[in-house]
């Protein structure tokens, strides 16, 4: 079959293995996979999708991911890998007298830890050697591109790895730039790079040397030494007519370096394995190292011979290139998943900082446990393709921990330490960056399709308010508290507006944002707090989630105004009059009015701290303000919890504002001379009344008997 006509198939459906579908229908399938393997039949183009019945094993995300070709070059790969390809040779030999030199004393340091390092830390060498010979395939094909002189020209870019059981070696080959004689003494015999240093220093300032931190840091080349009694390297730098060298060591005190003769350009290391590492001479071992790793590198890695590194680096693609398609199966790899994404965010930029990446908010709803896990994340982190962190929690806010993908950034040293991410402004500035872009992308969303984003916010909502909450700038929960929607007074029930529609319906001048906490919107729009603000003509938020109170008070302020629950505005105008109105022919008089004040204060006496007069009510006799009503309620709930009636008072404070047109009110009034007990009995029951209405009596079943002996009372004459 031609190679132009070759084409692979898209498994859609993981689990259900008949339903393929074709790519590219017009052109006919001769490839399709099972187990892994090619299957090279031929199958007719017209099958639009219905394959014959295969029996597939079931396939790990890996495998399933490595099917998806999309064109032609990909399935050409998979043909390239189905042959077998190296480039190493055995035709290296030192030549001419060598050389001795000693390691720089800093370096026999590291050297003597990396010798002595835990047995689990020690597959991170594999990685080094990678990112070493992709940095240095990388700059030849820099200098290619500026189409510079380069030795051996038309050798392709490519890594190999060979293991071999009967030698114990381990051996890995790149064709980029090499070493000068020079470049060999300077980079393999001192400790030029800052995360060696790192590590040495961390280690010195620690009592414990021998600590588990290797892994962390990566220690770049001479990690060679923890599974190597001797390392030999080859190379051969890219300017036309190089001398090539062999450097040898055990990695103690010093290193031999000769010329060398039969050497490829660029470098080859071979590695004789202690015994204790003998599995780097297992193919299968070394591959799942690799695959772990170094698995999105975008230059070929060949073990013995086979391509192993099949996937693209889609981050680096340009965002349209990537298909809806290459999305799901990239983020079911990702996120070890079988659900698809629902936002995919492709973020590619240079400036500040240079970054490629790719986000994606998962289709299911979050459970329980996935709000609750703290650290767990999928964010994998890469500095040119080469992975630096497999599950990051460092690179967005905790409170982004939904969000799975990959970030890649140039300016992100390799090998940077857990310590060092953790208080690098480096990563600071990533961090801001990507929260914000993030934050961005979710508005975008919510204008462009507001009823996925409802969806969106309705499985995903709770993380933001935990952003708010925890974020210690303003600025940015002001940012995220964009992405808050809840229901208002002014909006029919069921639609949900931003702060900023809110704001941008405030009346010229008004400085508050009003929110009211209720169980319910019914609840909401007949509370007394509610009628309270009626005659303000303002609009309210209604919180139905006692927690988005706390979110609203934590944030305190949205563009420059103030976030106000409605009953503390009630507290606020506490100052303005004691008086009733005198016009009202309805209201009691104010004689009248002061005379059952002090009744109430003195029968309600430890629980009313103070009684006055408001004429911002119509249908409710009373109502309680508290200061801080929002925290109040928290407080009574978590810290109270325990506490006496008497000091939860003592802490509340409460003041029973009372409606002098009321006819309770006014009936009290009259029963308060007349008949005591009656008085008292309704005055403890309007004032519980308002406790509840107010969310600070959460037990309502003290009343019971009261209001049973009320019941007695009003039907004594029935
Ligand atoms: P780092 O990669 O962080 O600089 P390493 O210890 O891994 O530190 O490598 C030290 C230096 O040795 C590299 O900077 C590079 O100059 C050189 N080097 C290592 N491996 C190779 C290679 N395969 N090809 C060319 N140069 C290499
Ligand atoms: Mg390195």
């Amino acid at each position: 079959m031609a190679a132009s006509m070759r084409k692979c198939v898209l498994i859609k459906k993981f689990n259900v293995y008949r339903n393929f579908r074709i790519r590219n229908e017009s052109r006919a399938l001769s490839c399709l996979v099972t187990n892994g393997k090619r299957f090279s039949g031929h199958v007719e183009s017209d099958l639009h999708g219905k394959v014959p019945l295969f029996s597939l094993p079931k396939l790990t995300p890996w495998q399933q991911f490595r099917l998806m070709s999309t064109d032609n070059s990909a399935a050409e790969d998979d043909a390239a890998e189905d042959e077998y390809h190296t480039l190493i040779k055995d035709t290296e030999r030192a030549k001419g007298p060598s050389e001795n030199h000693e390691f720089q004393a800093e370096t026999r340091k590291l050297l003597d830890i990396v010798a002595r390092s835990l047995y689990s830390e020690k597959e991170v060498f594999i990685r080094e050697l990678i990112s070493n010979s992709s940095d240095a395939l990388e700059k030849l094909r820099y200098f290619q591109l500026n189409d510079e002189n380069i030795e051996d020209r038309d050798l392709p870019l490519e890594i190999h790895i060979k293991t071999d059981e009967n030698k114990k070696t381990f051996t890995i080959q790149d064709t980029g730039i090499g070493m000068k004689k020079e470049e060999l003494l300077e980079n393999l015999g001192t400790i030029a790079r800052s995360g060696s240093k790192a590590f040495l220093d961390t280690v010195e300032n620690s009592s414990d040397a021998g600590k588990n931190i290797i892994g962390q840091f990566g220690v770049g080349f001479y990690s060679s030494f923890m599974v190597g009694t001797k390392v030999d390297v080859y190379s051969k730098c890219m300017e036309p007519g190089s001398k090539a060298y062999k450097w040898t060591s055990d990695g103690t005190g010093t290193y031999d370096l000769s010329e060398a003769e039969g050497v490829q350009r660029g470098t080859k290391i071979v590695i004789h394995l202690r015994g204790e590492s003998s599995e780097y001479c297992v193919e299968s071992y070394v591959k799942d190292v690799i695959t772990k790793y170094s698995n999105f590198v975008g230059l070929p890695i060949f073990l013995n011979g086979k391509k192993v590194n099949v996937v693209q680096a889609l981050w680096m693609m340009e965002p349209k290139e990537v298909t809806e398609d290459m999305h799901e199966e990239f983020y079911r790899f990702i996120a070890n998943v079988y659900d698809k994404p629902r936002y995919s965010i492709h973020y590619k930029t240079d400036a500040p900082l240079n970054i490629r990446a790719l986000f994606y908010v998962p289709e299911y709803k979050p459970t329980l446990f996935d709000m609750s896990r703290e650290t767990d994340s999928s964010l994998q982190l890469y500095s040119r393709k080469v992975m630096i962190m497999a599950r990051t929690n460092m690179i967005l806010p905790k409170w982004l921990r939904f969000v799975k993908g990959v970030v890649d950034s140039e300016d992100i040293p390799l090998n940077l330490s857990r310590e060092l991410l953790q208080d690098s402004s480096l990563i600071r500035k990533l961090q801001q960056v990507l929260t914000n872009r993030l934050i961005k992308f979710f508005q975008d969303q919510a204008k462009k399709d507001p009823v996925r984003y409802d969806q969106f916010y309705e499985d995903y909502g709770l993380f933001f308010r935990e952003g708010i909450v925890t974020s210690p700038e303003q600025e940015t929960r002001e940012n995220i508290s964009r992405l808050l929607r809840f229901e208002s007074s002014k909006l029919p029930a069921g639609e949900r507006t931003s702060l900023e529609d809110y704001c941008s319906r405030m009346k010229a001048g008004k400085r508050n944002i009003y929110y009211l906490a209720a169980p319910s919107r019914e609840i909401a729009e007949t509370s007394p707090y509610m009628e309270a603000m009626h005659k303000k003509d303002a609009e309210v938020l209604f919180l139905y989630e006692s927690y988005d109170e706390l979110v609203l008070m934590n944030l305190g302020q949205f563009d420059r105004k103030t976030l106000s629950g409605v009953e503390n505005d009630l507290v606020d105008n506490v100052g303005d009059s004691n008086t009733v109105d005198e016009k009202d022919t309805t209201s009691l008089s104010q004689a009248d009015a002061d005379t059952l004040m002090n009744w109430l204060k003195s029968t309600l006496t430890n629980r009313v701290h103070k009684v006055k007069i408001t004429n911002r009510l119509s249908s409710h006799p009373c109502v309680i303000s508290v200061q801080e009503m929002g925290s109040a309620r928290h407080f009574l709930r978590t810290t109270f919890a325990d506490k006496s009636q008497e000091e939860r008072f003592r802490l509340l404070q409460p003041t029973l504002e009372i409606n002098p047109c009321h006819p309770l009110i006014k009936k009290l009034n009259t029963l308060q001379s007349e008949d005591q007990y009656l008085a008292k009995l309704l005055a403890e029951q309007l004032y519980d009344n308002a406790m509840v209405t107010a969310g600070l009596l959460d037990d309502p079943r003290s009343m019971v008997k009261r209001l049973n002996q009320l019941l007695e009372k009003a039907l004594e004459k029935v």
